[in-house]
């Protein structure tokens, strides 16, 4: 058993296209339009709120006299209206690794917004199990005892059974049918890796959602990590996110406006 740590990687994000932008904005009317927005995704997501009616500039649209100037103010309001359908035009991509089974069951229960995939353990045969030890159990020198024990049993029995059926050189299809047998007695908090994209509605959603008392602990830790990057990454939208300390050590990220 080999002793890991949940690992959060943030792969991808927003890009914009500045020639098509600037080729929209010219045939809505307002070439000379622009943002301050700290990043991409906060820029496509305003683009996307403003033309809804078209509120680039006064004018544009003889209803709109008076518009909200600055990215801030633009997503904030977004955010209080709960006008959630516009933050869905950015996306992230995380890659979630050495987290367990159980955080990955736990995480594809999200489904509006995401994007999800996950290590086979039909193809991926397990040998040296990794596993994040709970404080709980990390802290008791019987109950560690108990858990490595099991964790090597579970180990050894891949490595018996695997030879019992006589799997090495065998071609790769019959492999996959056996290394899905075996992996049936491996126990739920083995790591494994998720790449998980999620939209900002989502993410906002989520992170809400995972980081709240009562939620596993495990998913709280990586949430509370997604949150701070967030935070970092598109600060108009996930500012309004705060931490509250928890007894364990962990942090609640708690938003003024919730569940958009
Ligand atoms: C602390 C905690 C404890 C939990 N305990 C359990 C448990 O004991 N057992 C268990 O089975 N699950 C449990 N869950 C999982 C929970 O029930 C949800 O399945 C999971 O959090 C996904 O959230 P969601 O339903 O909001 O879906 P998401 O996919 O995140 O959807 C986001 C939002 O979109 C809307 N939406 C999405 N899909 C639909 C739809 N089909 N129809 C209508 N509206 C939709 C809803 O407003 C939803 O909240 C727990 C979750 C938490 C956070």
């Amino acid at each position: 058993m080999k002793q890991v740590e949940p690992q959060v990687f943030l792969l991808a994000r927003p890009a914009i296209n500045e020639e098509g932008l600037a080729s929209y904005l010219q045939a809505v009317g307002a070439p000379n339009w622009d943002t301050d927005a700290p990043s991409a995704g906060e820029k496509l997501i305003e683009v996307a709120g403003r033309s809804c009616y078209r509120s680039f500039e006064p004018g544009l649209n003889p209803n709109v006299t008076k518009i909200r100037e600055g990215s801030k103010a633009y997503l904030e309001n977004i955010l209080k209206v709960k006008h959630g359908s516009v933050v869905e035009h950015a996306n992230w991509t995380f890659a979630f690794f050495n987290v367990s089974r159980v955080f990955t069951h736990e995480i594809v229960r999200h489904r509006a917004g995401t994007a999800i995939s996950q290590e086979s353990l039909r193809f991926v045969r397990l040998t040296e199990i990794g596993m994040w030890v709970p404080p709980e159990i990390r802290e008791n020198p019987e109950a560690l005892a108990i858990f490595e024990e099991v964790v090597r049993k579970s180990e050894e029995a891949q490595q018996r059974m695997a030879d019992v059926l006589a799997i090495e050189g065998r071609p790769f299809h019959e492999k996959k049918v056996l290394t899905s047998a075996m992996r049936r007695v491996a126990p739920d908090g083995l790591a494994t890796t998720i790449i998980w994209t999620a939209n900002a509605r989502t993410l906002r959603w989520v992170i809400e959602a995972r980081t709240e008392p009562g939620a596993e602990v495990e998913i709280r830790m990586v949430f509370a990590r997604v949150a701070e990057i967030m935070k970092k990454e598109a600060p108009h939208l996930f500012g309004d996110f705060k931490p509250i300390p928890l007894p364990d050590g962990t942090h609640q990220w708690q938003p003024d406006h919730s569940k958009i």
